[in-house]
């Protein structure tokens, strides 16, 4: 039985997409945002809708780079 280790799976899985919603619900917010790895504030850029772009969240040092394909819901 490994439900025990899919628990701990999800519950990684969950607060880290949980946190990155969290960024760019504050981003979107127009607050600043500084990368928890370096304290440098965050640059976000939104894909563009319609367009085969992607978004990203991106701190000037490279640690935190988090892609927006999927991230944003279509509204
Ligand atoms: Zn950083």
């Amino acid at each position: 039985m490994d439900t025990q280790d899919f628990s701990e799976l999800n519950r990684h899985s969950a607060t880290s997409f949980h946190e990155q919603k969290q960024l760019i619900k504050n981003l979107l917010a127009g607050r600043m945002v500084l990368c928890r790895h370096c304290g440098q504030q965050l640059q976000a850029q939104l894909p563009v809708a319609g367009e085969n772009s992607v978004g990203y969240i991106r701190c000037t040092q490279g640690c935190t780079d988090i892609e927006l394909e999927a991230a944003v819901p279509k509204r």
